[in-house]
C-alpha cells in the first residue's frame, strides 16, 4: 500500500523504535528512486527509507478515509448540478422534493419530466432492500421524474403559474423493496437518505409528449387520473388550466392505498373551495373503513364520475390524462406477428373508456382523447 508520510507523522521503524517525521528527500538507491525520511527519535535523528517505516493503523485508516472523501467530493463537484431546497414528507415513504439547479431552469411544458441522479457511492436509507452486488461507486443512478407543482404559494396561498418557481418540485414515493429475486431499487433509497442542502444531478432538459398541449381548443372537460405519485404531472397541468382561466370542468382523481398517501390533499381542498369547476376525488383502497374498493376504472365505468359532473363526458369535448401504474392504464398491446391489438388483464381504464367511445392516443398519426404515461 503506497503511503506518503507527512511532516509530524508518528512513525515506527522496522526495529520497533518510534519517532516523528521531520522532513524528507528523494534519493537514488540501487537504480531506483526512493523517499528517505528524516526521523527524530528519543535516541537521536536518523534517516530511513520509505519502505522501512510504518504508520500507526488508525492513522492509516484515517488517511484512507480522507482520500475516499476527497475522491467523492471531487466526483460530486464534477457530476452534480443541483441542490435540495427542501423535502416535505407526507410520511416516511412519500415526499415532495424541491430541487434548485445551479443555472437557469430548463423550460418545460406542464406534464413533462426530467431526470434525477445520484452516484452509486451515496448512502442508502436504512430498512431498504440491500443491493447485491452493490452498485459501482462511479455509476450515476438516474431515473425519470415528472415535474410537479405546488399550484398555490406556500405563504400567500395565491395561484403560482407552472414554471414560475426558481426550483423544480418532484413528488416521489420511496420504493423500499422490489421483491425477492429482483434487483434492489436503485435511486429512491438514496434520494430518501438526502437532507436539505445536499447535492444531486438533474437533467439539463425536460422532455415527454404527455403534456397539456394535447388538449384541443374546444375542450370542455379535463379528467386527470393518477395512481399515487402519478399525480405529479397533473399538478402542473391543473395550475396551467387555472391560470389560463379554463372554465370547463377539471376533475383530478387519485387512487392510493391509504388516505395518508394523498400528499397534495390540502392543496386540492383549497382549490375546490376557490374554483367551482375544480373537483378532486381521492380513492383509497386499503383503509380499514373502506366498504368496497373503487379504482379509477370502476369510478368511471360504474357511472360515479357522471354523477359527480352531472353529465356524461363527451368524446368531442373531453380529454383524459392518466399516469402511473401500468395496471391502471391497461395500454393495448399489438401482437408483433399478427398485428392484432388486445387489451391486457386486469381491466385498465383505457379499455373502459374505449368501450364508451373514447380513443387512446396511438402515436402522432393516430391521436385520441385518452393520453397516458406509464411509470414502469
Ligand atoms: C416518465 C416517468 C416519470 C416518472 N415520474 C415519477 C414521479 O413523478 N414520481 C415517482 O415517484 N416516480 C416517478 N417515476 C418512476 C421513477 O422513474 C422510478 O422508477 C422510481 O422512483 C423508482 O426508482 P428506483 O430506482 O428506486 O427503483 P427501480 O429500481 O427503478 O424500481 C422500479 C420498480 O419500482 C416500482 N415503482 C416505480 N415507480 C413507482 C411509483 N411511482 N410508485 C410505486 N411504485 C413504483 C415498480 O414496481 C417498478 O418496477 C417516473 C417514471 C417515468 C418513466
Amino acid at each position: 500500500m503506497p503511503l506518503v508520510f507527512r511532516k509530524g507523522d508518528p512513525v515506527r521503524t522496522e526495529s520497533g523504535e518510534t519517532g516523528e517525521v521531520l522532513g524528507w528527500r528523494v534519493c537514488l538507491e540501487g537504480g531506483k528512486w526512493f523517499f528517505f525520511y528524516e526521523v527524530e527519535t528519543p535516541s537521536g535523528t536518523f534517516e530511513a527509507r520509505e519502505d522501512l517505516l510504518i504508520l500507526p493503523e488508525d492513522l492509516i485508516e484515517a488517511r484512507l478515509e480522507a482520500e475516499e472523501t476527497r475522491k467523492k467530493e471531487s466526483a460530486r463537484a464534477a457530476e452534480y448540478n443541483a441542490s435540495i431546497v427542501s423535502i416535505q414528507y407526507t410520511h416516511d415513504d412519500l415526499a415532495v422534493f424541491r430541487v434548485k439547479p445551479d443555472g437557469a431552469k430548463a423550460t418545460y411544458k406542464p406534464g413533462q419530466y426530467t431526470t434525477l441522479g445520484l452516484l452509486g457511492f451515496e448512502s442508502r436509507l436504512e430498512g431498504t432492500q440491500k443491493e447485491e452486488p452493490p452498485t459501482d461507486g462511479t455509476t450515476m443512478v438516474r431515473r425519470a421524474y415528472s415535474i410537479s407543482h405546488r399550484i398555490l404559494d406556500d405563504e400567500t396561498g395565491e395561484l403560482v403559474p407552472s414554471g414560475q418557481d426558481d426550483f423544480y418540485e418532484f413528488y416521489i414515493v420511496l420504493v423500499r423493496d422490489n421483491g425477492e429475486g429482483n434487483p434492489a431499487p436503485g435511486l429512491t433509497p438514496r434520494l430518501f437518505a438526502l437532507k436539505e442542502g445536499n447535492r444531486l444531478q438533474i437533467g439539463k432538459k425536460a422532455t415527454g409528449h404527455y403534456t397539456s398541449e394535447l388538449m384541443g381548443e374546444n375542450t370542455k372537460t379535463v379528467i386527470l387520473g393518477g395512481t399515487g405519485t402519478g399525480e405529479a404531472p397533473h399538478m402542473s397541468m391543473i395550475s396551467q388550466l387555472l391560470s389560463d382561466g379554463f372554465e370547463g370542468d377539471i376533475v383530478c382523481i387519485e387512487v392510493a392505498r391509504f388516505r395518508h398517501d394523498f400528499g397534495y390533499l390540502a392543496t386540492h381542498k383549497k382549490l375546490m373551495g376557490r374554483y367551482p369547476n375544480y373537483h378532486y376525488v381521492g380513492l383509497s383502497t386499503r383503509d380499514p373503513d373502506i366498504e368496497k374498493k373503487v379504482y379509477i376504472q370502476g369510478y368511471i365505468g360504474d357511472g360515479m364520475l357522471d354523477e359527480l359532473l352531472g353529465y356524461t363526458p363527451e368524446v368531442e369535448t373531453t380529454h383524459w390524462f392518466f399516469c402511473g401504474n401500468p395496471k391502471m392504464l391497461g395500454v393495448p398491446q399489438t401482437d408483433k406477428e399478427t398485428g392484432v391489438e388486445s387489451y391486457p388483464t386486469p381491466l385498465g381504464v383505457i379499455e373502459v373508456l374505449e368501450g364508451l367511445g373514447h380513443t387512446a392516443d396511438r402515436g402522432r398519426k393516430n391521436p385520441g382523447n385518452i393520453h397516458y404515461e406509464e411509470y414502469w
